[in-house]
This record gives structure tokens, C-alpha cells and sequence, in this order.
């Protein structure tokens, strides 16, 4: 009822005239607010575009109301912004493309929101690619075929590559060139301090590696990121293979796992709905690759077509061409959805039992709008040692993750019953890590599992980037799920 009547309050004033109140509850005095307004775009809930402009990718989150949100379009606004938030103690938040899983980019206290940072170069005698944050895959993928150059790409147009960087970054050409974070090489950050800093493997070089894996939300707001760029062969070719799920799902998930456990080669597996106009009914068993032709990866995937009847694409992508409808998972799911995912990883190879029992799960869903996939590991993703970087999932078969979706409240209650009794029947068969990029609050121990054994170093570094202080004994960065700052001893 009380939110009703703040609803229909709320709904009263939009366009109108700011009350007294909103500026208390800023801490700030109607000057400050009018001098901070000169010099970033600011949405606060009075203005018309306040509904759109706290909408995350995901509706589930629409329910959080911010009491300000800073739009920023360059380093120094984002400057501005820290030294006012600070300043006047309010409670913020951190958001480049708005996917965060958690929600934890929205806050009831005051959302700094770099989507606008849109600045995108290409160093041609560095091979590198300089972003601002607010560049999103979409972007990314039509300024590539402009430069011919291939990068680590994620599967959704819309994710900010330093929101998927900072936290990891797992695409389909993970295991040939590494996570997006093995491709970082510098990044502009600013602290609580309003202080602009730059980490590189000379400067700052502890900052980089944090950065490599714990970077969203934890040390301060990374406005640009430098990242390498790679040779995109005349050969590329994608390839989508569908198979029925009931009929064959067995079968091609123990081969697809064999490949992982025993060879440096694995390739992206999802079950998924039906897709438009798919010519198998689902639920599918989709193998998604991104590959080069006569490689030993091809040979591989010539495997999977002799098992049962696949339907097969293929698609060559000479240098230029990289087509992200190809790239993304073909799911036909309804915009309006909700989501919830959890996720682990597994190290030991599932035995058919396991698999069966997986499959059957999938096959007893209660709606349409399901997923599960597989994100193969290994190849150059395992190269590095689990503490290289502050991304430490480095001896993982693959990443298994489990989504559901859902429009009206019996099918959320239906999705997060099927989903978390479905996590229960993986558990015993995944390792202590999750991939921080894939969060969800219910994990039991977030830092072993986002950070393993680097979780010490990363506390040490917070303290240096983001120390406690009076308001904030967790640092000003301290979302839910945060890295906390070593106390001194
Ligand atoms: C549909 C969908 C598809 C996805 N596909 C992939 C995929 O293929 N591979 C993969 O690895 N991940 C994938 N993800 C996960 C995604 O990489 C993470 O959710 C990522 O953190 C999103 O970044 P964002 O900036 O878009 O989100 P936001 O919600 O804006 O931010 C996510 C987190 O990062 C922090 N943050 C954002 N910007 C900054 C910044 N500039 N400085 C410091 N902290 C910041 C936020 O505070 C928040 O904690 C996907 C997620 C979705 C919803």
C-alpha cells in the first residue's frame, strides 16, 4: 500500500518542481545540486525520462528506485560526479551497460552511469583498441570489421566490454586468444578521490591485475580500457549445429565433454528453447563455434556431425564481415522476460549417469523459456596460472550455467523453484569457483568462489585503492558481493 501511495506521488511530481526534501536526502543544498547539474546530465525522479533512464537490460530490477542518476560523458565528468558524491556521502553505484545479473548497478543512493563514454580508436602500429567504457559488443563488433582485426567478443550486443572485461570476460574466441581480461592492457580508472589513475603493467601494475577479474565495482570507475587486437584469418567460419535434445542430448554431451577433459579443443554447447524457425523441435542441443577451416578445432567439429542427425550452418567470415546475429545464441526470448541464472564450473568429467540426469531435469522444465550452457575452457584460457591475474578459474573444464525465464508471477515462482532445485542436483558435481561475471546471491562462500586463493591479494589491494573510511568501512566502492578491505593486520 505504501508503495502504491509513493507511486502515485512519484507520478504526481514527474515534470514538476523539485521538493525541498529530494535535496536533504542528497545531503546537498539546492546550489550544489544547481552547480553539479552545469556540468553533468543528471536524471533525478522528477524528470520525465526517470523511468527510462533507470532501466537495466534486465526488468527484474526495476523495482529499485535511484534517488539521482549522473549521466557521464567523458573521464573528467566522471570526476565531477566521485567528488560530489563523496563530498555529500551518498550511497552509489556503477553502471556501463546495465547487465549485471545481481542488479548491483542500480542502488537506491545515486547511479554514476558511463554508458556515454563512447570513444572507440584503433592503434595500427600497436595492434590495439582504445574504448571507452560505455562501448558495448554491438559497437565493438561493426568498428572490428572496420580495422579487420578480431578482439575478445562476448555473446550479447548490448554487455559493455569493460563491464565483461573487468570481471573476466568469456566469448568464442576464449580459448584461442584468452578471457577478455588476458587482453587487457591498461585501463583509466577514477577513485572515490576524484583522482584519475593509470594502470598498466609499469604503472599501477597491482591496479591491472586487480582489474584482470575483480574489477566492477570494487576499486573506483574505470572510464577507458587498451586492449589487444588479433590476426582474423581469411578462414573464419561459425558454424551452428543443432540436434534434438531428447533424442541425441546424451550422446553429444558426453562427446563434447570427452573433447574438453582429453584435448586442448572444446567448443561452446547450449540447450535452448526452440528457435524461430528451427528445422528440429526443441528443446535443442545447439554447438556454437567460432573457428578457422582445416585447423584440428574443424577436424573436431567433423566429430560431432557423425553423431545422429544434426542440422547444420555454416558461415564464413572473411576480415570485415563478422556478423553478431550469428554470434549471439538465436534465443527467441521474449523482451519483457525476467531472468535468473546460477552457474558453476566443472574440473572432473561428468560420468552418463550425471549427464542423463542433467538432461532429463532440462527435459521436465515447467516453461519454454530455458536454458542451459556450456562454456568450454581450457585451450589459452588455462595457460596462465590461477593467480596471473585476479581472474583465477585457470584449471576448469567448463563453465555450466542454468537460466530460466519468466513474464507473469506463477511462472517466476514456477522458474526459481525448477531453477534452484536444478542447482541442487548440480552441486555435487562442481568445483568450489563460479564465475564472478555470472553472480547470483545465493552462493555459499562468493569470494572462494569468484576469487579462490586470490581473494588475500585483492583485499590488500582495495585497502591501498579504496581504503575504509568513517561511513565506509568497507571502502566507497562496496556493493553486495564486494571485495572487503584487509583490515591492517
Ligand atoms: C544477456 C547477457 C549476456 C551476457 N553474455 C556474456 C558473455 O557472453 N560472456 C561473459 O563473460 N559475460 C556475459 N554476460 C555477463 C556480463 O559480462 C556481466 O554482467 C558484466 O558485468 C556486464 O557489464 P555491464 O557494464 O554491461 O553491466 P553493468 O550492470 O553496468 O555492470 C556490471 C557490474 O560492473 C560494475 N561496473 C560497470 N561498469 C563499471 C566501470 N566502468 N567501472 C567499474 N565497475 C563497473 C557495476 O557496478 C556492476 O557491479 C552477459 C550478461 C547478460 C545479461
Amino acid at each position: 500500500m505504501i508503495g502504491l501511495i509513493l507511486a502515485i506521488n512519484m507520478a504526481l511530481v514527474v515534470g514538476g518542481r523539485i521538493p525541498a526534501t529530494y535535496y536533504g536526502a542528497l545531503n546537498a543544498t539546492i546550489g550544489e545540486f544547481e552547480i553539479l547539474r552545469k556540468e553533468v546530465a543528471l536524471v533525478t525522479p522528477y524528470d520525465e525520462d526517470y523511468q527510462a533512464a533507470k532501466q537495466n537490460f534486465d526488468p527484474t530490477w526495476s523495482y529499485i528506485n535511484p534517488l539521482l542518476i549522473i549521466y557521464c560523458r567523458n573521464t573528467l565528468q566522471v570526476s565531477v560526479a566521485l567528488n560530489f558524491t563523496t563530498q555529500h556521502q551518498n550511497e552509489i553505484c556503477v553502471r556501463s551497460g546495465g547487465h549485471s545479473n545481481t542488479g548491483v548497478s542500480l542502488c537506491t543512493g545515486v547511479v554514476i552511469d558511463v554508458s556515454n563514454l563512447k570513444t572507440i580508436a584503433y592503434d595500427g602500429t600497436q595492434f590495439t583498441i582504445t574504448l571507452g567504457a560505455g562501448v558495448n559488443f554491438g559497437e565493438l563488433v561493426k568498428f572490428l570489421n572496420t580495422t579487420k582485426r578480431l578482439a575478445p567478443i562476448g555473446g550479447c550486443p548490448t554487455v559493455s566490454v569493460t563491464g565483461f572485461t573487468l570481471g573476466g570476460g568469456y566469448g568464442q574466441l576464449a580459448r584461442r586468444h584468452g578471457m577478455g581480461c588476458d587482453s587487457l592492457l591498461a585501463a583509466t580508472m577514477v577513485t572515490a578521490k576524484g583522482t584519475t589513475v593509470i594502470a598498466n603493467a609499469v604503472t599501477n601494475s597491482d591496479l591491472l591485475w586487480a582489474l584482470k577479474g575483480a574489477g566492477n565495482g570494487n576499486f573506483g570507475i574505470v572510464t577507458e580500457i587498451v586492449m589487444n587486437t588479433y590476426h582474423w584469418p581469411n578462414d573464419t567460419v561459425g558454424y551452428q549445429i543443432l540436434w534434438s535434445l531428447k533424442e541425441e542430448g546424451v550422446a553429444v554431451l558426453l562427446a563434447w565433454q570427452k573433447l574438453c577433459a582429453n584435448s586442448t579443443e572444446g567448443l561452446q554447447l547450449t540447450i535452448s528453447p526452440p528457435l524461430d524457425g528451427s528445422p528440429i523441435p526443441g528443446p535443442l542441443l545447439v554447438l556454437q563455434a567460432l573457428t578457422f577451416t582445416n585447423t584440428t578445432e574443424e577436424s573436431v567439429i567433423n566429430e560431432f556431425l557423425k553423431i545422429g542427425t544434426p542440422s547444420v550452418t555454416r558461415k564464413y567470415f572473411e576480415p570485415g564481415n563478422l556478423d553478431f546475429d550469428y554470434l549471439g545464441y538465436g534465443q527467441n526470448i521474449p523482451q519483457e522476460a525476467r531472468e535468473f541464472k546460477m552457474s558453476g564450473y566443472v574440473n572432473v568429467g561428468l560420468d552418463k549417469g550425471q549427464i542423463e540426469a542433467i538432461v532429463q531435469f532440462f527435459l521436465d522444465r515447467p516453461s519454454t523459456y530455458n536454458n542451459l550452457y556450456l562454456e568450454a575452457y581450457g585451450g589459452d584460457i588455462n595457460k596462465f596460472a590461477s593467480n596471473a591475474t585476479s581472474f583465477c578459474h585457470r584449471s576448469e573444464l567448463y563453465n555450466l550455467v542454468i537460466e530460466s525465464f519468466w513474464i507473469n508471477e506463477d511462472e517466476r515462482k514456477a522458474a526459481l523453484s525448477w531453477i534452484s532445485d536444478y542447482y541442487s542436483l548440480l552441486l555435487p558435481m562442481l568445483s568450489d569457483q563460479a564465475y564472478q561475471n555470472y553472480p547470483f546471491f545465493q552462493i555459499s562462500n562468493y569470494t572462494r568462489a569468484y576469487f579462490g586463493d586470490n581473494y588475500s591479494k585483492l583485499r590488500a589491494i582495495k585497502s591501498k585503492w579504496d581504503p575504509p573510511s568513517g561511513k565506509y568501512p568497507d571502502g566507497f566502492f562496496h556493493a553486495r558481493q564486494g571485495i572487503k578491505p584487509a583490515r591492517g593486520n
